[in-house]
């Protein structure tokens, strides 16, 4: 189905985060697409070409998070986790380690498990394979986050917005969302989100992050105070 907003959210699997919550969504506004680390695979690139190729949608943004699961581990440590055993493992002070009875499989070796080791550079590399990707078309500008855990604010990347930008189209530095939320209020029930009653235009609602608080429209040509 279209979403409402005309726009897509790739991010994080990880249980903390509900980008219906933070991006002040309701249900039918936007697709959301999720994996380990909310990365740019194969796959999350075919759910976007549909997106917009079957169902319309103009702005994408890819957020990924602090504190992700994915930062805990690498492709070598996964590897020899599976090829010890196919049990969950277990998380300590060192990281994760293997508590299960095998036989495991060598078969995870041969997987990038695509972790990440910065956010702000692994929001970047993503932005960038999904804008250089002969099926996105130049005119759906691609957005480049990161959603803190703790404070629960969407911190904009402005190396990867840059690099997502639309060549044509939506041309800017920030999606096109309304904020609407609470205009004022505790910023508790407005974590530097988009929230319920606000419908000022993110470049002018101070209660955004400061990556929203741009516009990503040319400002639309003035009337003439004549006119
Ligand atoms: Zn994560």
């Amino acid at each position: 189905m279209p979403p409402t907003h005309g726009f897509a959210i790739l991010t994080s699997m990880d249980a903390r985060l509900d980008p219906a919550k933070y991006a002040g969504l309701s249900e039918g506004d936007a697709h959301v697409i999720r994996n380990a680390g909310g990365r740019a695979t194969d796959d999350a690139i075919r759910s976007l070409v549909i997106s917009y190729k079957l169902l319309g949608t103009k702005e994408w943004l890819a957020i990924h998070h602090t504190n992700c699961g994915m930062e805990f581990f690498t492709n070598d440590v996964m590897g020899g986790l599976l090829e010890s055993s196919l049990e969950t493992a277990a998380l300590g002070a060192e990281g994760f380690y293997d508590v299960g009875e095998g036989p495991g499989s060598s078969v995870g070796r041969d997987i990038d498990w695509l972790t990440i080791s910065d956010q702000a550079v692994s929001v970047l590399d993503d932005v960038r394979r999904i804008r250089e990707h002969p099926l996105v078309p130049s005119r759906i500008p691609v957005y480049g986050y990161v959603y803190d855990v703790s404070s629960g604010k969407l911190i904009g990347i402005p190396e990867a917005t840059e690099v997502g930008k639309a060549s044509y189209g939506i041309v800017g530095n920030g999606p096109t969302l309304r904020c609407r939320g609470p205009v004022a209020g505790s910023s508790a029930a407005h974590p530097g989100g988009l929230t319920r009653r606000c419908r000022v235009a993110p470049a002018r609602c101070s209660r955004l992050p400061s990556a929203h608080r741009r516009p990503l429209t040319p400002p639309a040509p003035r009337r003439s105070a004549r006119s």
